[in-house]
């Protein structure tokens, strides 16, 4: 993997899948597939919500709640680090998101939403008596089987909790591997992002709470530190 696919600045790595209607990264391709079609067995209509996101894509989204345009969900105050630890917990570091990959998605069932209704995905629709409380669960019952695991299942003190979010684990720890501090920190030097300062003061402290620091799996046991 080199730094523009790891840092979601090229779509080299990727391949259009015309049977998910999305860009993705080839090895994967079959496994969701397969989580998709033994969904719609078992009454789940699974569709990805998001899979693939550039750089650029990120940038802006960051850049906007940086600058008060978009609202930032999570703890802490807003200003200076503190505000951009506060967008960290919701979004990841342009350049540095699980979704520039192509192994990462955010799933969501259809059939579970009533008519119009705008999904937001939060804690509260995948939790007790949420429109997706049981999609959510049969979720982590199935993933294993297709390779999959849930890189922020729990609240770590770095991303929060997003049930939604499956990893195919054989995949993302590859990229993972690759993505070493020299690379986070290069990627923070050339992304001219808004609180760069304090970005870039904190580079291994955010490499390691905010990256490095999601869920155990079974493909990546000693990533966690
Ligand atoms: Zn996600």
């Amino acid at each position: 993997m080199n730094f523009d696919q790891l840092t979601g600045r090229t779509r080299t790595h990727l391949t259009w899948s015309d049977k998910l209607e999305i860009f993705i990264h080839p090895p994967v391709e079959n496994d969701l597939v397969g989580l998709k079609n033994k969904a719609w067995e078992n009454g789940f209509d699974l569709q990805v919500a998001s899979g693939f996101r550039d750089f650029q894509r990120q940038k802006l989204i960051w850049n906007e709640k940086a600058q008060g345009k978009r609202p930032v969900l999570g703890r802490g105050s807003s200003v200076g680090f503190d505000l951009a630890k506060k967008i960290l917990t919701w979004s990841a570091l342009p350049g540095a998101s699980r979704h520039h990959w192509g192994t990462d998605f955010d799933l969501y069932c259809l059939n579970s939403l009533p008519l119009d209704y705008k999904l937001k995905l939060t804690p509260e629709e995948f939790g007790p008596g949420g429109v997706l409380s049981s999609f959510g669960k049969w979720l982590q019952e199935n993933l294993k089987d297709f390779d999959f695991f849930c890189p922020y299942q729990e609240d770590k003190g770095g991303v929060l909790p997003e049930p939604w979010h499956l990893a195919h684990g054989p995949s993302s720890v590859k990229f993972m591997e690759s993505y070493t501090l020299p690379i986070f920190e290069k990627n923070l030097q050339e992304s001219d992002l808004e609180l760069s300062e304090h970005l870039l003061k904190n580079g291994p402290k955010l490499y390691k709470n905010y990256f490095k620091n999601i869920s155990l799996n079974p493909w990546n046991l000693n990533s966690i530190s």
